[in-house]
């Protein structure tokens, strides 16, 4: 069996969590298991092209990839917080959830302008996350070097929502 499927078997799928006609993709089994903890941050440290200054995450599971792999790679770390949550001046922008609405914030000093930047995720859905994230980091300056995704949900459409980035997932559910 290829180490993918076995990383995709790895995570366990939540009927109606947290509402109902969601199945949640819970990654938790996967983080207790230290080498497919380990693969999944090599897989995508192996994927990166050309140089990168940071990595930015999106609360919460989010920051559980993205600090191993800017440790990996050895580049800051930038986490992309709640609304309210930052201390400092920061950037906003409002997006649709699969499952509500939100507000998320960067603290606006923390991306040099043109510093090249990886935003990685644990599941793509609808891609309106990671939309908003992109959003507050051109707001900074920044250029987009590439948006991971531990997994994706084709179904959902987001690929297609984050069109002309480079945009790479380990797993994708059919
Ligand atoms: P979206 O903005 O629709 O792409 O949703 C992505 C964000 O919501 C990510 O931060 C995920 O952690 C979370 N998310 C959305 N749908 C799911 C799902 N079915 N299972 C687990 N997490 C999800």
């Amino acid at each position: 069996m290829l180490k993918l499927d076995r990383i995709k078997e790895t995570i366990r799928t939540i009927p109606d969590f947290p509402k109902k006609g969601i199945l949640f993709r819970d990654i938790t089994p996967l983080l207790l298991d230290r080498r497919k903890f380990k693969y999944c941050i090599d897989r995508f440290a192996q994927a990166v092209k050309g140089k990168i200054d940071y990595v930015v995450s999106i609360e919460s599971r989010g920051f559980i990839f993205g600090s191993a792999l800017a440790y990996k790679l050895g580049v800051g770390f930038i986490p992309i917080r709640k609304e309210g949550k930052l201390p400092f001046r920061k950037h906003s922008a409002a997006y649709d959830l699969e499952y509500g609405q939100a507000v998320i914030e960067i603290h606006a000093d923390a991306i040099q302008a043109k510093s090249r930047v990886l935003i990685i995720d644990d599941v793509l859905a609808t891609g309106g996350t990671a939309a908003a994230a992109i959003k507050l980091i051109k707001k900074s300056g920044g250029v987009i070097a590439g948006v991971y995704f531990l997994a994706e949900l084709p179904a959902l459409g987001g690929r297609k929502r984050l069109k002309g980035y480079p945009v790479h997932s380990l797993i994708a559910y059919s």
